[in-house]
């Protein structure tokens, strides 16, 4: 996607995809293929935008901390959506933002990994009598029930009890 132009007086962008085709918000035969892409393609390109923000936001108000494990290092950690950014309450904004380490990234996404609207961390309950490594052990495991070890200390940054919930739901409706 390319941004090719600004229209001021109708507060938008003009995107060109990378096909080549200019998608002009005042082109007088706009269908509604046109419009639904013009519509998809200007959400896409705000997400990609808004993405490098969400992040440093995230990891100042984590202090580059993974939430369920306290992982320190920013190169193994990920700013992560609570709702993801794909459906409308998936906002980039820091109480919709978990700092996680790689793993517990993928591990949350996959429903491996749940977190309660209380900040208690469970894991998928046929794991925990799965007999492997350390990764498993301490890894996940032993964060069965635990709270998360980094949580925001300011109350406005910290994770939204009602985004944790939904997507806590989702969690149990799977194991
Ligand atoms: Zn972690």
């Amino acid at each position: 996607m390319y941004l090719i132009g600004e229209e001021v007086d109708h507060q938008q962008f003009a995107i060109a995809t990378e096909a080549g085709h200019a998608l002009r918000p005042d082109s007088p035969v706009e269908t509604a293929a046109d419009a639904l892409l013009r519509r998809y393609a200007v959400a896409e390109t705000k997400r990609r935008l808004h993405q490098p923000v969400f992040r440093a936001t995230v990891m100042r108000a984590y202090e580059t901390r993974c939430a369920v494990c306290a992982l320190r290092h920013g190169e193994l950690l990920d700013a992560a959506h609570i709702v993801p950014d794909v459906e409308e309450q998936g906002l980039p904004v820091v109480t919709n933002g978990l700092a996680l380490c790689k793993i517990h990234h993928a591990a949350y996404d996959t429903q491996i990994l749940g977190i309660r609207p209380d900040n208690v961390v469970e894991i998928r309950t046929d794991l925990l009598d799965e007999v492997d490594g350390p990764m498993l052990r301490h890894g996940l495991v032993e964060r069965h029930g635990q709270p998360l070890m980094a949580v925001p200390t300011k109350r406005s940054e910290q994770p939204s009890q009602k985004l944790l919930a939904i997507r806590y739901e989702r969690f149990r409706a799977a194991v």
